[in-house]
């Protein structure tokens, strides 16, 4: 892949800030509509295969797959008791990582804290500055949404419906699918929607068990829907089929990109459209603003390496650098004619932030399966998905929207699970027969959008860059920590009734942020003084500017977001480039 100079007497058919799900996907459409697209993207390319190294066993890493010690990743206690951005007794650490780069693997992945600053309430706040962004290691667990959720408020009063939908995005679900292949069994539920599935994994036997034992109770247990190609894709030269090698899990990406990822699943395949121009080492400080037209008329961005400044012209800006950055970089493009930030004459932007709860869950231990020979339970990627199951038809008494769990069972390279204690032979034997009898599972919950949970500019802390650091007025609600009691002890009345052993249940609510599910910071909706973003992501302040990412959503539901990123993101990019044809940006 050779990347090219930006030409900076040029003015682009578009501008795209950001490489991850949602500049790739916008790179991807761009460019095949014949429009000529610059895409900036803050981080380096990284060989990103030789900094995976999936196929490399433990013991021929220096460190065991553990971090340099030069390095230190963020637990829960430190989350809890410091605040950002990490003071006294972090000295020693150079490089300062956030809980999920607690890895070899991920070190140059995932952002060092201390360049990338940010402050106010307790955030764990994961970022991957580098080319594809946090495609590169996120956990490929790929759902749609239903009106269930897009129209929520219709069903409990709370908060607002999006302007868009079921059957408005459900082509654009299909799109994806069958570009970046997608893995699962149908299950014909109303409020999670099926995909167009490539040949899905199995489940094993502690799965099955729960699966059958759940369907008395009408709850579904289904096979973890992943954004992996298992039967290959006749269409993309830069992925390979899952061969099923079992380095899904381990926390990082798959080397040879059956796993979807940004660069080879869309901006490889947009370069070679010929239409593309890709500059990395690119941080957007700015989107610029014609004082003539009122209308977006290029960025300014900042050299990585050199910190030297530049500016580039486009016809259209397309803002995809994540919910939290692209919100930042909203409130840092201040001129005459917006002084409150980019698109925000409603004083939503930064607002209606929202994302899943974590941390309640369950470990059990399926009986019959101990002492059992191992079996290959991780050469596959991932476990299974216990869908949602309250307020679908029924109303729960204390707290309104729904939860699901993620789960797995099984061998794993590393014993996991086990509450084997104690020291040599014995030791080993016991973990040995244990190991494969182990089943658990961790709930995701949804955190409600409200416009009291929001984001804007430090006044005095700036990152690496001399930018202002984003800081956090975020706090879950009572809403969704009546949800998380609720989680506990579900998690534990289905594991007795699938008659597993328990061996651990857990009610601890992680720290905001854990789930890595930013939404909302720029919701779309029809009226522009309560929404940021019309129904095709294009501010309703300024008509050629677009918000491609999770910013837009209106609501976080309680499935996983990028599978929505991406196809909403399609649906837009086909409107603009078609609103472009007819002269109307
Ligand atoms: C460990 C992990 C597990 C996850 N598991 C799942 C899962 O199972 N299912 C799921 O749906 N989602 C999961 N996610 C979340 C998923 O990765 C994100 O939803 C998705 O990557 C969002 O895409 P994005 O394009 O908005 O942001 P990103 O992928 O973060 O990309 C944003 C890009 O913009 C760049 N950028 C930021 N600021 C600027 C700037 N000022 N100038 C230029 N460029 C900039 C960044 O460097 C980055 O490359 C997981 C994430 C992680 C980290
Ligand atoms: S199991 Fe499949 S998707 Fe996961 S790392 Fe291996 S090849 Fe990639």
């Amino acid at each position: 892949m050779v990347e090219s100079e930006v030409n900076l007497a040029k003015t682009y058919d578009a501008i795209v800030i950001g490489s991850g799900a949602a500049g790739g996907m916008a790179a991807h459409v761009l460019t095949s509509h014949g429009l000529q697209v610059l895409l900036l993207e803050a981080g380096k390319k990284l060989p990103i295969e030789k900094e995976l190294r999936s196929m490399e066993w433990p013991y021929d890493n220096p460190y065991r797959g553990q971090l340099p010690p030069d390095s230190h990743s963020l637990s829960f206690n430190e989350y809890t008791i410091r605040n950002p951005p990490y003071g006294p007794g972090f000295e020693k650490a150079k490089h300062l990582k956030s809980y999920i780069g607690s890895s070899d693997y991920l070190k140059n992945i995932v952002v060092n804290e201390r360049e990338n600053p940010f402050t106010g309430t307790n955030y764990a706040w994961v970022r991957a500055r580098c080319l594809g962004g946090k495609t590169n290691i996120w956990g490929r667990l790929a759902l749609r949404l239903s009106d269930y959720d897009f129209k929520a408020k219709d069903r409990d009063g709370f908060g607002e419906n999006w302007p868009i939908s079921y059957s408005d995005i459900a082509p654009y679900y299909d799109k994806v699918d069958l570009y970046l292949g997608i893995t699962g069994v149908k299950e014909n539920l109303p409020y999670l929607p099926d995909s167009i599935f490539q040949r899905p994994t199995k489940l094993n036997c502690a799965e099955v068990t729960l699966k059958d034992s759940l369907a008395k109770m009408g709850r579904v247990v289904t096979q973890y829907r992943a954004g992996v190609t298992t039967d290959g894709l006749k269409h993309n030269k830069y992925r390979s089929r899952c061969y099923g090698r079992g380095a899904c899990e381990r926390k990082g990406g798959c080397d040879i990109h059956a796993a979807f990822d940004s660069p080879t699943g869309l901006i490889y395949p947009a370069m070679d459209t010929g239409n593309l121009a890709l500059r990395t080492n690119a941080v957007v400080r700015e989107i610029t603003i014609d004082p003539q037209t009122g209308k977006a008329s290029g960025v300014h961005f900042i050299d990585n390496q050199t910190l030297k400044d530049y500016a580039v012209h486009a016809k259209v800006v397309i803002v995809a650098a994540s919910t939290l950055e692209s919100a930042r970089l909203l409130l840092l493009s201040k001129s005459r004619q917006h002084p409150n930030g980019l698109a925000n004459s409603s004083g939503h932007v930064g607002h209606n932030f929202c994302e899943h709860i974590m941390g309640p869950g369950v470990a059990g231990r399926a009986k019959n399966l101990v002492g059992k020979p191992s079996t290959l339970d991780d050469g596959r990627p991932g476990g299974f998905y216990l869908t949602r199951f309250r307020n679908l038809a029924e109303k729960h008494p204390k707290f309104i929207r729904g939860y699901g769990f993620e789960g797995g069972s099984g061998s794993t390279m590393f014993p996991r699970g086990t509450d084997a204690h104690g020291f040599g032979a014995a030791f080993k034997e016991e973990v040995r027969k244990n190991q494969g009898a182990f089943v658990g599972m961790g709930a995701f919950g949804e955190v409600l959008a409200r416009y009291e949970n929001y984001v804007d500019l430090d006044p005095v802390v700036k990152d690496k860059w001399g930018i202002p650091a984003l800081r956090f007025h975020y706090k879950f609600g009572d809403n969704e920590h009546r949800m998380a009691e609720d989680m506990k002890e579900t998690a534990q009345e289905m594991f007795e009734a699938a008659g597993f052993e328990i061996v651990n249940v857990s009610s601890r609510v992680l720290t905001e942020g854990w789930s890595i599910h930013e939404m909302g910071t720029a919701r779309m909706g029809s009226d522009p003084k309560t929404s940021v973003l019309n129904q095709f992501q294009q501010s309703h302040d300024v008509k050629n500017l677009f918000v491609v990412d999770g910013s837009a959503f209106v609501n976080a539901s309680c499935q996983n977001p990028t599978w929505t990123i991406m196809s909403l993101c399609w649906r837009s990019c086909d409107y603009l480039a078609d609103e472009l044809k007819k002269g109307n940006l």
